[in-house]
């Protein structure tokens, strides 16, 4: 019998998780991952064990289960499912991947009824993303109350962040309320971070930008371990174009939006947040491969999805010489998450973009996906890093709870 330790990662309309064994209170084994999709539309959930072998494989027929309210039932039948099948070395704690922990929140925390609802309160401020880390939150509080739950946040790496980097130029008052620069993907950053500080002291201890390029797409600039600026602000909308987010856009664009293109606030917010980036311009798909497969196939699409990535690059590097800017120059830049990983001829373009800041690009050690991707007189250290978002927060629950 061990103990085991269960990591949640809900989306808006997913729910991720996956089930670690303790292996001596150090190292930990994966026994099984599940992904339960479609909320809201067509619920499907599928487990498999750490040999990939499928445990359940789950549709939900019932349309009144189609439904985005039917979101903790569904998390209910799944967690149920998980806790069953971890009888023989039970679930001593559960780690919850949340989005936004506010000014308040900047460690991970024990939920409590008290931490639920001051969660629960930030809801406006990312109404798509919170709502689905509360709900498994509030499932377990009900079904499971004695097993200690711990939110792990995505803005709390950022808190360490100067006054001029979180402070909009509007009043105070706005300031006071909680209206500033927070960031997020903050555990992919510490995942980075921690590697760091393990495998390379100079960036660990130097000026370093961290690229997170995943669907979601964000920069964090880092001075000795801590954030001191970042591309993200209030919400997750705001920075680099994104598969379906904009990045920055002029603020008064939502005033046009409403007043002279008569849409509705729900419309504006379908429009920037699922509709454009990557999908908006080229047409053709959120998703980086799709696009770069459009480009290479020359398909009729082909010219937006060369202007969807040209504005993907323009913003990635324009936001690069800002944060470079704010620091005095750098020492690494770090490509991480899907695009960041995998995406080779991308990584290259950005860096020959950049040659300005020194950086010298050695296009074999790229190509053939090295860590370290600079040249040795490159001014810069270049590398690509995986990110591991879990084990920052199998580690910070682990923690907690011991
Ligand atoms: P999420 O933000 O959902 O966690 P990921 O980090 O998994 O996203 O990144 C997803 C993005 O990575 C998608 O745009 C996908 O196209 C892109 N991606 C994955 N593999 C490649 C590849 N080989 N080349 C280009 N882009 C890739």
């Amino acid at each position: 019998m061990a103990d085991s330790i269960l990591i949640i990662n809900a989306g808006s309309s997913s729910l991720k998780f996956s089930l670690y064994q303790d292996n001596d209170g150090n190292t930990f084994t994966s026994v099984a991952s599940g992904l339960l999709e479609g909320i809201g539309t067509k619920p499907y959930l599928k487990i498999v064990d750490q040999h990939k072998k499928v445990l359940i494989e789950k549709n939900w027929e019932d349309p009144k289960l189609a439904q985005l309210d039917a979101r903790d039932t569904l998390c209910g039948e799944t967690l149920e499912w998980i806790f069953n099948y971890s009888k023989k070395d039970p679930i001593v704690a559960v780690g919850h991947r949340v989005v936004h922990g506010g000014s308040k929140y900047v460690n991970p925390v024990l939920i409590d009824e008290v931490v639920y609802q001051d969660l629960e309160a930030l809801t406006p401020f990312v109404p798509l993303h919170q709502p689905a880390s509360l709900s498994p939150m509030r499932v377990m509080l009900h079904n499971n109350p004695g097993i200690p739950q711990i939110a792990c946040f995505d803005t709390a790496f950022h808190a360490t962040m100067p006054d001029k980097a979180k402070r909009f130029a509007l009043p105070r008052r706005y300031f006071d309320k909680g209206v500033r620069r927070y960031g997020f993907h903050g555990l992919s950053y510490q995942y980075i971070v921690h590697y760091l500080k393990q495998t390379d002291h100079v960036l660990a201890s130097g000026k370093t930008i961290i690229a997170h390029l995943g669907n979601g797409a964000s920069v964090s600039a880092v001075y000795q371990g801590k954030c001191v600026d970042t591309s993200m602000s209030f919400t997750p909308l705001d920075g680099l174009v994104m598969g379906t987010r904009t990045g920055h856009i002029d603020a008064a664009l939502i005033l046009y939006m409403l007043n002279e293109e008569k849409m509705s606030p729900d419309e504006i917010e379908t429009l920037i947040w699922k509709k454009s980036g990557l999908l908006g311009v080229s047409e053709v798909s959120s998703d980086m491969r799709d696009v770069e497969a459009e480009i290479a196939n020359n398909g009729p699409k082909a010219e937006f999805c060369q202007q969807a990535l040209e504005l993907f690059k323009y913003a990635l590097v324009g936001e690069i010489g800002r944060l470079a800017a704010g620091m005095g120059g750098i020492d690494g830049l770090i490509f991480t998450a899907g695009i960041g990983e995998n995406a080779r001829e991308l990584r290259s373009e950005i860096c020959k973009s950049l040659s300005w800041l020194g950086i010298k690009i050695d296009e074999e050690a790229n190509r053939s996906k090295k860590e370290l991707i600079s040249m040795p007189n490159s001014t810069v250290i270049v590398k690509t890093i995986p990110t591991n978002e879990e084990s920052v927060m199998l580690r910070e629950v682990h923690d907690l709870i011991n």
